[in-house]
């Protein structure tokens, strides 16, 4: 019998019709004569109440705490769906995140999988019985309850296929797959009947929020075939898969965005590397996820660094700049919020060497300053201020004429 793990997000189990929605999909796979794990999220706004909630009573809330508030949400909607599987005549078990074996490493707000001890799942799916469990969260070694990263329930189900060897992984969400940009800024989008594991990595690393990149990252690491699709809609969705033949003559497959980045400039650095590494190391022991770094020197052979960062992890790194400013050999720093990341991404691009041009000579021609720049082999992405990160994206997707993707293909 093939395992299947269909993941329902926020919007799929919003309220009490929704559920019951969700739960018609659920029968609808276990009737296939499959056994099924469910995954889902917090019903609808939840975990963004829940911040709002913690953020009125406290400026500085500890992230062990927040773990603890945020992994409620999500207990809510597997007790819900498991209580409406059995009103219809099913019977379903609900796990927290421990309940299933999601281990994770000892980091609150953002931690990774590290194991799934996954017998009391298969005991329950050799019981004919469908397993949810609550996406999203996990235990330490030391029983202290973590979560997985804002949109972390795609990183569970996709964890759980690979460890239960899951025929594929469902994603079931709002939009009915994954679009050339976010149909909800970018009205010309479309959707893309395949993405390759790495074009998709880089989508939802430079923002597009449909999949969580560590999904991604599961999926491609152990080959699980991943489908996002609509809850609602009966629509084919997006298959998300090694290679893609198709569609792979198009130089830009997509175009992604993100607000919210801040800058941080440190200048003052005598030109060595160890000082180099050691700021880096610093920030990443302290799990500040570093994004686009550039360095320059001063006419006198000082090295300034500038790099950017999550706005919601600026504080945190300017404390740790502040107490550890000498031993770094930190002359003084600035920092500017305000920013966004807007960013091309296609896997023709690698022997395209045009694209860049292009995109830049779209941004100037509009009069959009780039204030930052970094590029692979299947991306460009530039920071811009956040006034103008929509408009970019809209004269990219158009000058790259991704509306004219065909559907479906
Ligand atoms: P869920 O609650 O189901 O996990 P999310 O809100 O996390 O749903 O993800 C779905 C949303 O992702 C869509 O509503 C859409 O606005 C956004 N999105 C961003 N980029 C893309 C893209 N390239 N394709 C499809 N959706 C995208
Ligand atoms: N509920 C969590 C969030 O809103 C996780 C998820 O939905 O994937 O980020
Ligand atoms: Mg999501």
């Amino acid at each position: 019998m093939a395992i299947i793990v269909q993941k329902f997000g926020g919007t799929s189990v919003g309220n009490v019709e929704r559920i019951r929605n969700t739960v018609n999909r659920i029968v609808e796979e276990k009737e296939k004569g499959n056994q099924i794990v469910v995954v889902v999220s917090a019903m609808g706004k939840t975990t963004d109440q829940l911040v709002s909630l913690a953020n009125e009573l406290s400026s500085y809330p500890s992230k062990r705490e927040m773990d603890m508030l945020l992994s409620t949400g999500e207990q809510v909607t597997i007790s819900l769906v498991a209580m409406a599987l059995a009103e219809k005549g099913y019977d379903a078990i609900s796990f927290t995140g421990w309940q299933a074996g999601i281990l994770t490493e000892d980091v609150h707000s953002n931690a990774r999988i590290l194991e799934i001890h996954t017998e009391k799942i298969v005991e329950n799916l050799n019981q004919n019985k469908i397993v949810i469990v609550a996406g999203f969260q996990g235990m330490t070694e030391n029983n202290e309850i973590t979560t997985l990263g804002r949109g972390g329930s795609d990183t569970t189900a996709v964890a759980l296929a690979a460890a239960l060897h899951a025929e594929k992984c469902m994603i079931y969400t709002d939009v009915t797959g994954v679009f050339t940009s976010d149909p909800r800024y970018i009205p010309n989008a479309r959707k893309l009947q395949a993405v390759s594991y790495d074009e998709m990595l880089e989508l939802a690393n430079l923002g597009a929020g449909v999949l969580h990149a560590r999904a991604v990252e599961f999926a491609k690491n152990y080959a699980v075939p991943l489908i996002v699709c609509s809850s609602l809609e009966r629509e084919e969705g997006t298959i998300i898969e090694e290679e893609v033949a198709v569609e792979k003559n198009l130089i830009v497959r997509g175009v992604a965005f993100e607000d919210s980045i801040a800058r941080v400039t440190i200048f003052g650095l005598e030109n060595g590397f160890q000082q180099l590494s050691s700021v880096f190391t610093t920030l990443a022991n302290r799990h500040i996820d570093v994004d686009i770094i550039i360095q320059n020197l001063t006419e006198k052979g000082n090295t300034y660094l500038s790099f950017s960062i999550k706005k919601d992890d600026l504080k945190e790194t300017i404390d740790i700049l502040e107490t550890n400013q000498e031993a770094l050999g930190i002359d003084h720093f600035e920092s500017e919020t305000g920013l966004a990341k807007v960013s091309i991404i296609g896997s023709g691009m690698v022997s395209n060497p045009g694209v860049a041009a292009k995109m830049f000579e779209v941004l100037s021609q509009n009069e959009i300053a780039i204030k930052m720049i970094s590029t692979s082999e299947i991306k460009v992405s530039t920071v811009v201020d956040e006034e103008q990160m929509v408009k970019a994206a809209q004269l990219l997707h158009e000058a790259f004429e991704l509306e004219a993707v065909e559907q479906n293909i």
